[in-house]
């Protein structure tokens, strides 16, 4: 059976729908979302409905299903739980030209409700013609994670502009092109930064000055931790619509292969020993490429204003009139706690968190270690591998208690994520023992015991005294010390 696609306007029509529970109620609740005057016919309605009725946004029939019900009708809708009604009201509706949907029964309707993506004004309908509606939602979700909100707000300015593009761009093809300009460039990305007005001067400008060549856009861009699950929505659509793409090493693959796959990808990943981009020449590639109208994605591990150098990179950007948006992604420190089961401020344990880094002998000068030691609060330390020692020494030199717990946590969110629970003390160990190696973030403070009880992703923690052999690699620090 082919079905025909269409969009009804029911603004002031009237709408009958047959049953007063759960199901109707939801199938109402989009009625009255499109401005349909809903009636309600059944011999009781639940609270949801009852409540519509006291308020006045629906009228109700009661009793039981009446033919006459159907009489100023366009649409009908039955969902009632009785099979011998809902037959009586296709047939019934059949006989009056009335469109009707009996609910999971698509040999009795002649209309399908489709699966609905609402980027208002704009609506997807995905129809399985109505014998797989699982399958329609299934596809709904995916489509779903690739349109952007800000599509809404797109579509109400250029209806507001249809007049003025077309009177700018009378042929067809030229109009088109000016429109896939629009859905890239500049217009596209105000909205999304949520300036509606700018994008309308926008718009207006570019109406008079049609060929004037595109800037490009950075999109600075948190990648996470690694797993790509913890990519944000958004992140995801600034990958898809990328031309270039310049990204950390630290930034895992899974991440990179959720991108647009005819994008350019440039590693600007800093590797010890290896040749490295310096920050200037990742500046110069940003200039150069957002200069040539790309759509540049810098893709950074984490988050990109967390030990990232976001800042300096947009403050770059901002100097050479180069349009920028950030996406925040998840810090290490977070996607590490999270994924140790470790709860950063557990109340019992911790009324603060720091996140600091480790990085080399003159930040670890600069930060306050009086402060950084006071007891019942918890210490996220980046780039802290090559500086363990270090590290010990001030926190207990500022008098952090010795058997403070430490969580070190090597390739948190991976699928080689390690975690090694410690104290302070024994810091030194996890390099000599365990050969830690970065990226590895450490969570010093009371909590980090929890990672012993509370650890649920990938092995189970090892201890830093011992050595872990071949055998007791995945041995937990729980299970040995019962034994
Ligand atoms: N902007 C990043 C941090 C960059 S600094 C963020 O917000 O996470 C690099 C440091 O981050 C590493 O040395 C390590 O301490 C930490 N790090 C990043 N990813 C990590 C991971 N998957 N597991 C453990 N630590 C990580």
């Amino acid at each position: 059976m082919k079905l025909y696609p269409l969009f009804a306007n029911l603004t002031d029509r009237s709408v009958l729908i047959i049953g007063g529970g759960e199901v109707a109620a939801r199938k109402c609740e989009a009625l009255l979302g499109s401005g349909a005057r809903v009636r309600v016919g059944a011999p009781a309605l639940n609270q949801q409905l009852s409540e519509w009725r006291r308020l006045g946004r629906i009228t109700h029939l009661p009793g039981s299903y009446q033919p006459s019900w159907l009489d100023e009708a366009w649409l009908v809708i039955a969902a009632t739980n009785d099979v011998d009604i809902n037959r009586r009201v296709a047939v019934d509706a059949a006989a009056r030209h009335v469109l009707i949907n009996v609910v999971d029964n698509a040999d009795l309707s002649s209309f399908h409700v489709p699966a609905v993506i609402d980027r208002a004004p704009v609506q997807v309908a995905i129809s399985s013609g109505g014998n797989a509606p699982m399958l329609a939602r299934w596809i709904r979700e995916r489509v779903e994670l690739v349109l952007d909100h800000a599509l809404g707000p797109l579509a109400t300015l250029l209806e507001k502009s249809r007049r003025a593009i077309r009177f700018r761009h009378p042929d067809l093809n030229a109009r088109r092109r000016f429109y896939d300009r629009v859905l890239v460039g500049p217009v596209w990305q105000l909205l999304r930064a949520g300036k509606s007005a700018a994008a309308e001067i926008e718009l207006r400008c570019s109406l008079r000055q049609p060929h004037q060549p595109q800037n490009g856009h950075v999109a600075l861009v948190g990648a996470g931790p690694g797993d790509p699950g913890l990519l944000t929505l958004r992140a995801l659509r600034v990958l898809n619509e990328a031309d270039v793409i310049l990204h950390d090493r630290l930034v895992s693959t899974e991440v990179l292969d959720l991108a647009r796959r005819d994008a350019q990808r440039i590693e600007v990943g800093k590797e010890a020993g290896n040749h490295h981009a310096t920050q200037e020449e990742i500046h110069a590639l940003l200039l150069q490429h957002a200069r040539a109208g790309r759509r540049v994605v810098r893709l950074k591990g984490g988050d990109p204003f967390v030990f990232g150098r976001g800042g300096e990179e947009l403050e770059f950007l901002r100097g050479h009139d180069i349009a920028y948006e950030v996406v925040p992604g998840v810090t290490a420190a977070l996607a590490c706690a999270a994924y140790s089961g470790v709860p950063l401020t557990h109340r019992d344990h911790a009324h603060s968190v720091q996140l600091v880094t480790a990085h080399c002998r003159e930040s670890l000068d600069a930060l306050d270690w009086k402060a950084l030691a006071a007891p019942r609060q918890t210490l996220a330390v980046y780039m802290g591998v090559a500086h363990l020692g270090a590290l010990r020494e001030r926190l207990l030199a500022a008098g952090r208690a010795a058997g403070t717990p430490v969580a070190a946590v090597e390739n948190g969110t991976r699928r080689d994520q390690r975690v090694i629970v410690s104290t302070i003390d024994e810091l030194a160990d996890l390099a000599q023992v365990h050969a830690l190696r970065s990226p590895s973030l450490l969570i010093v403070g009371e909590v980090a015991a929890f990672a012993e009880t509370l650890a649920w992703f990938g092995d189970a923690p090892l201890s830093a005294q011992h050595a872990p052999t071949p055998m007791q690699q995945s041995t937990p620090v729980r299970q040995r010390r019962i034994a």
